[in-house]
């Protein structure tokens, strides 16, 4: 995985818009820069795959989202 953990909340809060308003321009997680691409490739209903990629600063990588019950605990 070659996103930080805050390029990774901002990639999961795009996602989220996209889910909102499919029409949405989202901004890369990386660079800020408009037009960030997101392909879902998601495997449902174990998981969601989103493919993101970003023209002006070369992100090309793929978010993993597991689905189901939400484990114990949570995260951290
Ligand atoms: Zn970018």
């Amino acid at each position: 995985m070659g996103l930080s953990r805050d390029e990774l909340l901002r990639a999961l809060a795009a996602i989220a818009r996209r889910r909102d308003e499919p029409e949405a321009v989202l901004d890369c997680p990386r660079c800020g820069a408009t037009g960030l691409a997101l392909a879902d490739r998601s495997a449902r209903p174990h998981a969601e795959w989103y493919h993101l990629a970003c023209p002006a600063c070369g992100l090309n990588e793929t978010v993993h989202i597991p689905l189901g019950p939400p484990a114990a605990g949570g995260f951290d």
